[in-house]
């Protein structure tokens, strides 16, 4: 079997390629979703506002108990694909406080920068790269009193230790990324990868956005899902097109129509300091087409830049060709929160059954929050008690939810709400027959079990 991380012959294929994937013509956003999606986390404990109680907390929010699942469903498949299931990448967890001489070197102090606009007449204050129209102020809508852009640093600064002032300085990391380069030679050295290879990390980043917003679109605190993939430098631009479409196809492969997506490449004026070239995976949001993930083609740029302001280090030395050189870096970047929100959005339907309308989340089973949910038919123990059982020995394998309260059919349409793709409902009948129903999430289709063949059944349609 050929495995996923060799080569594939899409490599030999121009990046040309790439620009057939863009087509934003294709569906419009529907406008309410936004609001839907919003009441649906507030109703439901997918997302909170942070808190709340206190009057809440401009643009932080909490993931709830269902939204924690969910979310780390989305870390976990990102994972499967891009560690677990490759023996070219493996996986690390650098810290999120790190030493200014990091971000001298990467470039984040001087360059890490959004330019800030502030409005003389409401003096609200924007990003101005993301206005619609450059001197019009979309809070008061008076236009020709925007000031000047100034660059605002985004990364949060705050000190170590007891003692203020210079060399108790830390910042919070602003992305993932620099932990990978700053530990590329203790990995290559531990694991012997020899180029390519990759390093892959999931964890929160801090930026001091000047405009958060869109819920979770856009905020201060998020969690990213970041590869540094190393490669020789002659491969690179081969690398940087396997990586555009692989990443394309994940969100594809886990539910995302693809009519609302598109592979979009960076205009020159547009690329990063570092960036030999970048695309976009966007997604057709409420408020049209915007960002999930950026591909870059980084170059040596991060390992030169490490390698010079800490004097290691950090090249690759091929025994094969006795050739020495530092490997070109393709990142794809993701956000998990972001990505989260996109599954949510693509996923929602309502839909009317009977004089009913079900609102429903067709997530893939991999994001689904819970993957199966027991619903005894009474509360009575006779059922309650070996329903209780089951959902014990399911939850060992999959996050099983139980519920006993209410009509059943107010059940299922609950358990549709959150995405569940398997009910299982056991009732009188199954203290005779031994066995139970269970109820698809999109078809509503019910088929009849036997007990001792859920767990299977289930396997079958989950694990796969
Ligand atoms: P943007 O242009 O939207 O500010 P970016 O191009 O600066 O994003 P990257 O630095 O490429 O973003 O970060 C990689 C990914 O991390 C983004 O594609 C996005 O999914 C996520 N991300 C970046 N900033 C935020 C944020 N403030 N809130 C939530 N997710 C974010």
């Amino acid at each position: 079997m050929k495995s996923e991380w060799e080569v594939p012959a899409t490599l030999k294929r121009s990046p040309r390629v790439l620009l057939k994937l863009r087509c934003p013509s294709m569906t419009t956003p529907d406008p309410g979703l936004f609001d839907k999606i919003v009441n649906l986390s507030k109703r439901r404990g997918i997302v909170y506002p942070s808190a709340e109680i206190y009057g809440g907390f401009r643009s932080t929010y909490d993931y709830g108990p269902i939204g924690v699942l969910m979310l780390r469903n989305v870390k976990d498949a990102w994972w499967r694909s891009m560690v677990q299931m490759r023996q070219d990448v493996v996986g690390l967890d650098a810290s999120i406080l790190s030493p200014p001489a990091v971000w001298e070197a990467s470039g984040h102090l001087s360059n890490f920068t959004d330019p800030l606009v502030d409005c003389r007449n409401c003096g609200a204050r924007h990003r101005q790269d993301k206005l619609k129209k450059k001197d019009l102020c979309p809070t008061c809508g008076v236009s020709g009193e925007l000031t000047e852009p100034r660059n605002f640093n985004l990364m949060f600064k705050t000190t170590a230790g007891p003692v203020e002032g210079a060399g108790a300085e830390v910042y919070l990391r602003p992305e993932t990324a620099q932990g990978m380069f700053i530990n590329y030679a203790n990995v290559q050295y531990t694991t012997r990868k020899k180029p390519p290879f990759g390093i892959a990390q999931i964890g929160k980043s801090f930026r001091n956005e000047i405009t958060p917003g869109n819920f979770v679109f856009r905020t201060r605190e998020f969690e990213q899902m970041e590869m540094e993939f190393f490669v020789p430098p002659a491969e690179a631009p081969q690398w940087y097109e396997y990586w555009c479409q692989t990443r394309l196809q994940w969100y594809i492969d886990h539910g995302i129509p693809t009519d609302q997506l598109m592979l979009r490449p960076h205009e020159d004026d547009e690329l990063s300091h570092y960036s030999l070239g970048t695309s976009d995976v966007e997604y057709l949001f409420p408020w049209g087409w915007d960002e999930l993930e950026g591909i870059a083609n980084r170059g040596d740029f991060d390992l030169t830049q490490h390698a010079k302001a800490a004097g290691a280090k950090l090249e690759y030395y091929d025994q094969v060709t006795k050739e020495r050189y530092t490997p070109y870096v393709i990142e794809p970047a993701a956000g998990a929160t972001r990505t989260m929100m996109a599954f949510l959005m693509a996923a929602y339907e309502e839909e009317q059954v009977n004089d009913d309308t079900r609102t429903v989340l067709r997530l893939h089973h991999r994001i689904a929050p819970y993957k199966v949910a027991v619903l005894p038919l009474s509360k009575k123990p006779e059922l309650s008690g070996p329903a209780t059982e089951l959902a014990n020995e399911l939850s060992g394998r999959w996050m099983c939810d139980y519920d006993q309260t209410q009509a059943i059919g107010k059940r299922y349409r609950r358990q549709d709400e959150i995405g569940t793709p398997f009910c299982v409902t056991y009732d009188f009948e199954t203290l005779e027959d031994k066995s139970v129903t269970i109820r698809e999430r999109d078809s509503m289709e019910q088929v009849r079990i036997p007990l001792d063949a859920v767990r299977g059944w289930l396997a079958e349609r989950l694990d796969e």
